[in-house]
């Protein structure tokens, strides 16, 4: 159930019918647009009895929605969500593209640190590091932890860039939560219901990747579970699906971006580097990614790929990422959008010429 107040409601009124939809026990969502203001209700078994409602002052309409999502949907909210970083003009959402760059794992201080200030030259302005990974063999490298998030902290304060990390398990998170400014819930977690649900009641953006065999309606009832513990700040991700092609690592599915733009306003990033697990498809996919009209990309960037602890293969140079950044600002371009340069504006465009 959907309650759209009229453009001109009042603050007073909209706090009213969420008190109201409170007092019958129900969860009040309210999400302002550029409009109007709907107000999304979740917790109810069946009908919410609609009688009052609609009476209620500012009150334009009580819908019925049809569909197993709800706050996701463009029904609640039609303008696209844009989520704003306070401190910096960084955004996720909305026309500017968002690019986030960086290893797949924080490896050392020093890694970390001459990566980010290759990222933030080429114009980046997250940053992004495991600190915490989900490998494959409980042999392999499982992270830095703690120390991880501290040494991208300190690279948020150095280089103004925004921490993007992935937070494996509750435990996880609660750091994660403190030290990052977007929390990454990976593929192997996208079903992770409790987990979801945690980040939920977090207040920080959080990146949902899709799982590895997810459709389209899982993908976005996954990220339904984080908003309806009422943390509307997030952020979907392609990362790749399992399918019988056996020449990239996962299959890039590029089509699902206008597919979620469809269905939902919130914003979709691409990830070329675990979608091809191959440095020399990263570029073409993500090329290709801006032109579906992903509202961005993570990549993973290396200065040494063939010494990197996790992911080396699919992790692109320095200079490789000045390219991407190069070509897709100009794809963007052609949609009408752009590619923010951060804080090192007058290097990029030298840096992305030099790589050529
Ligand atoms: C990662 O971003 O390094 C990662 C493990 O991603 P995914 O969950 O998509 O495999
Ligand atoms: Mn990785």
């Amino acid at each position: 159930m959907l309650v759209v107040m009229k453009a001109q409601a009042t603050r007073e009124e909209i706090q009213a019918v969420c008190d109201h939809i409170e007092a019958l026990g129900y969860r009040a969502h309210p999400l302002p647009g550029a409009q109007r203001t709907a107000i999304g209700i979740t917790g109810n078994q069946g009908e919410v009895d609609r009688g009052n409602l609609e009476e209620m002052a500012g009150v334009a309409e009580v819908i019925r929605v049809s569909k197993p999502y709800k706050l996701v949907s463009r029904d609640v909210k039609e303008e696209d969500t844009v989520i704003r970083f306070a401190g910096t003009d960084a955004t996720i959402g909305g026309a500017k593209v968002a690019m986030i760059a960086g290893p797949c794992s924080v490896e050392s201080r020093e890694q970390a640190f001459t990566i980010a200030e290759q990222v933030a030259l080429a114009g980046a302005q997250f940053f992004r590091g495991g600190a915490y990974k989900p490998r494959t063999s409980p042999y392999a490298f499982q992270g830095l932890g703690e120390e991880a998030l501290k040494i991208m902290a300190e690279i948020r304060e150095r280089m103004g860039l925004r921490i993007v990390t992935e937070a494996i398990d509750h435990e996880a998170l609660e750091l994660v939560a403190e030290y990052a400014d977007v929390i990454q819930i990976g593929a192997r977690n996208m079903q992770n219901f409790s987990l979801l649900k945690a980040a939920g009641r977090k207040r920080k953006p959080v990146l949902l990747k899709r799982g590895l065999a997810a459709t389209l309606d899982e993908f976005l009832m996954a990220a339904e579970y984080i908003m309806s513990e009422g943390n509307y700040e997030v952020i979907l991700c392609e990362r790749g699906v399992r399918t019988f092609a056996d020449h990239t690592r996962n299959t890039l599915d590029l089509s699902i971006v206008p597919a979620v733009q469809r269905l939902s306003h919130l914003p979709i990033l691409v990830d070329p580097s675990h979608g091809t697990g191959q440095r020399n498809k990263v570029l073409p996919m993500a090329r290709g990614a801006i032109a579906v009209g992903a509202d961005g990309l993570i990549v993973e960037v290396h200065h040494q790929p063939d010494k990197a602890l996790s992911d080396g293969m699919q992790s692109i140079l320095p200079e490789q990422f000045a390219q991407l950044m190069d070509e897709c600002s100009q794809i963007a371009a052609v949609l009408h959008r752009r590619v923010p340069r951060g804080i090192h504006a007058e290097e990029n465009a030298a840096v992305a010429v030099s790589a050529r």
